[in-house]
């Protein structure tokens, strides 16, 4: 079962991953967007760990409804709404058991994936961080593993695709050939995630 501690070891996980990785999600964000994508994140996750410290809630669902709502705040960009609708979405999924099954985890996890959708407009294949979420998510029911190995096997394969949704479709075909700095963060989710389940 996977208690508050766990959402709260995760997104700290998280936090860390999304620290060692920002100049790579910058640099990603430099051929088809704005270079700001891990100075946008790592300010966010940063404050997301504090508030989770400082506020201590108490059931998954509060853990991850805090940390979006936080997320919404703190993140410019982009990526700020669609990551906080991502935890707040799933959070609120998760209602106010004590603790989750991996299964149910699973389904919360998804409506949140669909909230991202429905928010940005975008669908697997427009070259987002949808195209690692949703392996990810389908992966999930197997183990945290096999998720971390989809999700980071989806951002490998945004490279050749042409962006449809956000900054990097302002570019067209210009986008082809570039990996997507949120597919990549997405994935580091996953990994932190399969971390934490060690
Ligand atoms: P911004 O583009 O505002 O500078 P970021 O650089 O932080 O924001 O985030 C860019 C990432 O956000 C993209 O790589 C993409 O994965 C994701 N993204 C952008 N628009 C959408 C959308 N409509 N739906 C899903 N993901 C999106
Ligand atoms: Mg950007
Ligand atoms: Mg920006």
């Amino acid at each position: 079962m996977l208690d508050a501690d766990f959402f709260r070891r995760w997104l700290t996980n998280a936090a860390d991953a999304v620290d060692r990785s920002a100049a790579l999600l910058t640099e990603l964000d430099s051929p088809i967007g704005d270079a700001d994508h891990g100075s946008n994140l790592q300010p966010g996750f940063t404050a997301v760990v504090v508030t989770l410290e400082k506020e201590a809630p108490e059931t998954p669902g509060a853990v991850l409804t805090l940390a979006g709502r936080q997320l919404i705040s703190t993140v410019g960009g982009a990526s700020g709404p669609l990551y906080g609708t991502l935890l707040r979405r799933t959070g609120k999924a998760l209602g106010d058991a004590a603790e989750v099954d991996e299964a149910t985890f699973t389904e919360a996890l998804r409506t949140g994936i669909d909230a991202v959708a429905a928010l940005g407009g975008a669908a697997p294949g427009d070259k987002t961080m949808l195209d690692a979420l949703m392996p990810g998510v389908d992966a999930l029911g197997t183990s945290f593993g096999a998720a971390r190995d989809a999700a980071r096997e989806g951002a490998l394969a945004t490279t050749p695709l042409l962006a449809r949704k956000g900054r990097a479709s302002y570019l067209g075909e210009r986008s082809i050939g570039h990996q997507d700095p949120g597919a990549t963060s997405a994935a580091l989710l996953f990994d932190a995630l399969a971390e934490t389940a060690e």
